[in-house]
């Protein structure tokens, strides 16, 4: 506990910014709740074709305003992140449409939806075309997209902010805006969508402040606040939601149907609590960045590093002691403690990835959680947790069971 507890004292100020920001983001929400006038008549339901359901057309009115765009689609029916980008990318793009990635290769379950990895129902297999443009020092290669934009007709371009299972640097506000005024001045017609996932509520700006077309996240992670028992968002341009909805559900019927079956409640209080989970979530990173850089581990980001999303990684370059902290992390968990986790080939993936998370709901990112692919050099990916004690405690485990040599937990 001393090492947690000298690391807090050479943290404080940064504390203290990341208060402001929750501040900024709780204002945010309470205002949205206020001018669409929430009330507890919009906790009710619908069952069946989800007709007249008031309580998630509020919702939708709500994130709308939270990312000052003109409409938003926030459903159970999208039953992940990764489910709601692919609803996007199916809506958006047509066969003979070219799909340009700007942030190098997507997040690892985007590879079969696109065709990167071949699978017979990607886009690929309905003539959607696929490039890339890889980051140039952590940064976009502005460059390269404008010649590609100068070449080629190029319907979407997807930007992913959070960096995944790869080991660069996530995209801040700033860059995000910077590439799209470039992309806007060369090709205004090309649609900009944003994996926004883990990123939501860190700065006090989203990405549909800055000119991005469509922005879409998950529900287990910043936005849901621990609360939402699934789900996923699309927001943005009112043309482009209408194509996501009439996607996800019916061409004719789009966001006129699907039922909240009990849901809004969850889904309005996760967002109540968000930004403050966020902070709690941030807190946690920063102890954990401080707590292993002292210890001599490597860090990404640095403590002190300004941030863009909730993931804290550490670099272990050695298989056993990344193995050995998600444990840890397990451990330290209020569900499942009991269990060790061990590595696993999880559908989607292609390293064995080892993944501890303990949580309320499942694959809940946004609860304190650890998770790392079995390759070189060996990263943990930590984020989340609900509040800062119990991130503090699932820390404290972490480290013993990194500095416990003699136990025999490896396989
Ligand atoms: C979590 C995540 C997703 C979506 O993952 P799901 O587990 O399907 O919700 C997509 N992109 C990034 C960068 C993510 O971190």
């Amino acid at each position: 506990m001393e090492r947690i507890m000298n690391a807090e004292k050479e943290i404080k100020p940064i504390f203290e910014k990341i208060e402001e920001m929750e501040l900024q983001n709780t204002r945010k929400v309470l205002e949205a709740f206020q001018e669409n006038q929430l009330s507890e008549m919009h906790f009710s339901s619908t069952t069946g074709y989800g007709y007249n359901d008031i309580g998630r057309d509020t919702i939708e009115k709500i994130y709308a305003r939270v990312f000052k765009c003109e409409d938003a689609l926030v459903r159970s029916q999208f039953i992940s992140g990764t489910h709601a980008l692919t609803v996007t990318l199916f809506a958006l793009l047509r066969p003979g449409d070219t799909l340009l990635s700007i942030s190098g290769t997507p997040y690892d379950t985007l590879h079969e939806v696109i065709g990167i990895k071949e699978n017979k129902s990607s886009l690929k297999s309905f003539g959607v075309h696929y490039e890339e443009i890889d980051l140039k020092e952590n940064d976009f290669d502005y460059d390269q997209i404008a010649e590609t934009l100068k070449n080629k007709k190029i319907k979407v371009i997807e930007i992913q902010r959070s960096k995944g299972y790869s080991t660069r640097k996530s995209l801040s506000l700033d860059k995000v805006a910077k590439v799209i005024s470039l992309i806007k001045k060369i090709s205004p017609q090309t649609i900009i969508m944003v994996d926004n996932c883990y990123c939501e509520f860190v700065s006090g700006k989203e990405p549909t402040e800055v000119g991005a077309d469509i922005v879409v996240g998950s529900l287990i992670k910043n936005l849901g606040g621990g609360i939402a028992p699934n789900g996923a968002y699309a927001v943005g341009r009112k043309d482009l939601i209408e194509l996501v909805a009439e996607r996800l559900t019916v061409p004719g019927e789009g966001k006129e149907v699907g039922p909240s079956l009990g849901m809004n409640k969850s889904i309005l209080q996760g967002l109540y609590l968000a930004p403050s989970v966020v902070a709690s979530s941030l807190k946690v990173a920063v102890l954990t960045a401080k707590v292993l850089e002292n210890m001599g581990y490597l860090v990404e980001p640095r403590a002190e590093e300004e941030r863009v999303d909730i993931v804290q990684n550490i670099i272990f370059h050695d298989a056993d002691k990344l193995i050995r902290y998600v444990q840890g992390v397990q451990k330290g968990s209020p569900v499942d403690s009991h269990v060790l986790a061990l590595p696993w080939d999880m559908p989607g993936y292609d390293n064995q990835v080892i993944m501890a998370s303990g949580s309320f709901t499942q694959g809940s990112s946004i609860e304190f959680s650890c998770d790392g692919p079995i390759r070189e050099p060996y990263i943990a990916y930590q984020q989340g947790s609900l509040t800062y004690s119990y991130g503090k405690l699932g820390l404290l485990k972490a480290i013993q069971n990194l500095d416990c040599n003699d136990e025999k937990n490896m396989i």
